[in-house]
């Protein structure tokens, strides 16, 4: 008899998960079984839509996805940690000239590339963050360093460029982040005048379709590894056509990226301003400590109710503390992937 009723409660568990499961088309779902180590990524949201992509151009979206994130897996497998694995996976995408990061990084209104990145260890609450470098060649690594030999949490400008030097970080000419695909991005924007900033809002680049999108394509990665350890890091070129030393959510700690053993690991991509005012990766994490809830209830509230309510676009990836792993976003697409320890490769790009 006991035995039957245990069969029964296991089968209606099983049942709700896996009904759970084809309710959301965006966020994968819990496991029943805990996984030794998980990693997740994005290579940016946005209007990311199929008509617009030659199947080369997502061929190659999608190789570089999953170099990124065989690269993190292999390290996590291999018994390394978390901060290791999300550090040179992003690297992978900071070095491609497809994601808006490192040497795709998009073009400031002054025709220069200025970086943000961030890093954060869910172990210690430790965290590193850049803002605004044009010559440091992976933005992650000074975010890192900046983390792990510095008193500080966040440098910027020359000031971050001065200390990745002097710890030995490689350092480029401001030339090497250049590429025609972002430059004439820029000029397209800046020929189209809609960047007229006047004191109408709806004229300004934030509320220009054109503009808002050409944005995308920020990079992230969220682990767990063996020893239960999470860690999350982002890194990007910004918005296109940004001006006056602005900054988005990506280097703050918080909203672009947040990690705690406690709860979750998160990076998100989409439009900067929200992503700060929404507080998203931290707000993520405290719905979970504060409320209980699952990561994936937790970043569905965020995004949707809370940061899209904004008005703001965009999405997270994350991964929770027993390993669960969640893609949550209000675009149209956003380059994703995921990998668990079975090696179990998700690789998407649009909205299903
Ligand atoms: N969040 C980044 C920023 O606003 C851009 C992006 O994720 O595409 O700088």
């Amino acid at each position: 008899m006991k035995k039957t009723v245990l069969f029964i409660a296991i089968s209606l568990l099983y049942f709700c998960c896996s009904e759970r499961s084809k309710s959301t088309n965006k966020a994968s779902t819990a496991v029943l079984e805990k996984p030794e180590f998980s990693i997740v990524i994005h290579g940016g949201a946005g209007t990311i839509l199929r008509q617009n992509m030659t199947p080369a151009k997502e061929a190659e979206y999608r190789a570089k996805l999953e170099e990124a994130i065989r690269t993190g897996y292999q390290i996590l497998k291999n018994g390394g940690t978390s901060l290791d694995a999300v550090t040179k996976t992003i690297n992978v995408m900071e070095n491609s000239p497809l994601f808006n990061a490192g040497k795709g990084a998009v073009f400031t209104h002054e025709e220069t590339n200025e970086m943000d990145a961030s890093i954060m260890n869910g172990k210690t609450l430790n965290a590193g963050a850049s803002a605004g470098t044009q010559t440091v060649k992976n933005p992650i690594n000074l975010a890192r360093a900046i983390m792990e030999q510095s008193p500080h949490v966040m440098l910027s400008g020359k000031g971050a460029e001065t200390f990745a030097a002097e710890h030995g970080l490689d350092i480029v000419d401001p030339k090497y982040f250049y590429t025609n695909r972002r430059f004439e991005s820029l000029q397209k924007i800046k020929s189209s005048k809609k960047t007229a900033l006047n004191h109408d809002e709806k004229k300004t680049a934030f509320y220009d379709a054109d503009i808002k999108d050409s944005k995308f394509g920020t990079v992230g990665c969220a682990a767990l590894d063996k020893d239960g350890n999470l860690a999350a890091g982002t890194s990007t070129g910004g918005m296109t056509n940004k001006r006056w030393g602005r900054i988005g959510d990506s280097p703050i700690i918080g909203s672009g990226t947040y990690a705690n053993n406690a709860t979750c690991a998160v990076s998100s991509t989409g439009w900067g301003e929200y992503f700060i005012r929404a507080q998203v990766a931290h707000d993520i994490s405290a719905m979970m400590a504060y409320k209980g809830v699952s990561l994936e209830e937790a970043a569905r509230v965020v995004i949707h109710d809370k940061m899209g309510k904004l008005g703001g676009t965009g999405g997270i990836v994350a991964v929770d503390k027993n390993g669960n792993m969640v893609f949550e976003f209000n675009t149209k697409g956003m380059y994703r992937a995921s990998m668990n320890d079975k090696g179990n490769l998700v690789v998407e790009i649009y909205e299903k």
